[in-house]
């Protein structure tokens, strides 16, 4: 069997909080668990949102959890390749393999591109472009051009997409009326969540995606990518999401739920074995190291629904 492949992919625009830790936890879990291998990679496609020493923190608060990578970057050293800000010639060339097969157009729009960069976690709300710049004439892209630096979309296809996930079961997107032609690069050159994030996990190997429930509905998309580059898809698993007492979903803006706040009132192993609780691992919220979990993971026992937190479990002590 082929050897598992596992990554983090954290976006490094905040402190990371219980949410992302759960996440974190689970996909170290599911590889580890299967003799697999891990490899961190840092998201920070977004100038304005992402910051290294954001990057830094995060790699302390999973060292901090126990969870280790065998590739990645390293605290306090300078973005090297295994950063998205210094991948730019892999996405330009899958870019071009794509203008090869006819498949881009530019896009003048400038309403729905500015997330591009983002994972669009489903919360933020789906929008279907109805692909107006499709069909402009070449002068009337030239025109535009003069007032405007355009985005590069990506047509779909008419096909329905189906893949079976390894915790949610079989799931499927119709391309053009539920997701639509998509961006690749933003105007101001930025490159877009989707290609990167496909482009990277091809290029790295990776054949296992453990990650939040809330990116199930861009995965038809990066199924499609994988198969118009030429890539390898790996098996995906969307878990569930976290959400408060009141039954938000987590964000990096829940302060109280940082690992910063968290750090200060736990230790590492009460963290790891509340959210193994959290995920059907533990029958009690009692401290446990990763290690001890491992030869308890399975994926039968992870809840495919979203999960509410407990009120004020985390909050005092
Ligand atoms: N970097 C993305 C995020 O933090 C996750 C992307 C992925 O796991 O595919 O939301």
């Amino acid at each position: 069997m082929e050897k598992i492949k596992g990554r983090f992919a954290p976006s490094p625009s905040g402190r990371m909080h219980l949410g992302n830790a759960f996440c974190a936890l689970l996909a170290w879990l599911a590889c580890r668990s299967a003799g697999g291998t891990m490899t961190l990679r840092v998201e920070d496609l977004d100038p304005e949102r992402c910051r290294p020493t954001y990057a830094w923190r995060l790699m302390e608060d999973l060292e901090w959890m126990g969870l280790d990578w065998d590739q990645g970057p390293r605290p306090g050293q300078p973005p090297d390749r295994y950063w998205q800000s210094q991948r730019g010639e892999i996405y330009g060339r899958a870019l071009e393999k794509l203008r090869e097969q006819g498949l881009l157009y530019p896009c003048f729009c400038t309403r729905a591109e500015l997330h591009a960069a983002q994972a669009p976690h489903a919360a933020d709300g789906l929008f279907v472009y109805d692909g107006r710049c499709r069909s402009l004439s070449p002068e009337r892209r030239r025109e535009l051009a003069q007032k405007r630096k355009p985005a590069v979309r990506l047509q779909v296809p008419a096909e329905r997409i189906e893949f079976f996930d390894g915790c949610q079961g079989l799931c499927g997107q119709d391309l053009q009326t539920e997701c639509g032609d998509f961006i690749l690069r933003r105007s101001d050159g930025a490159w877009a969540y989707q290609l990167a994030v496909v482009c990277d996990d091809g290029a790295m190997g990776v054949n296992q995606v453990v990650r939040g429930r809330d990116l199930l509905s861009s995965t038809p998309r990066q199924l499609l990518l994988y198969r118009l580059i030429g890539l390898k898809p790996p098996q995906f698993y969307h878990i569930p999401l976290l959400l408060s007492a009141e039954g938000r979903r987590l964000s990096k803006r829940d302060g109280d739920l940082d690992l910063g706040a968290l750090r200060e009132k736990r230790t590492a192993e009460e963290l790891t074995g509340y959210l193994a609780w959290l995920a059907g691992l533990l029958e009690r919220p009692e401290p446990a190291s990763p290690g001890q979990l491992l030869p308890l993971f399975d994926w039968g026992k992870i809840p495919r629904q979203d999960i509410r937190l407990p009120k004020g479990l985390f909050a005092e002590k």
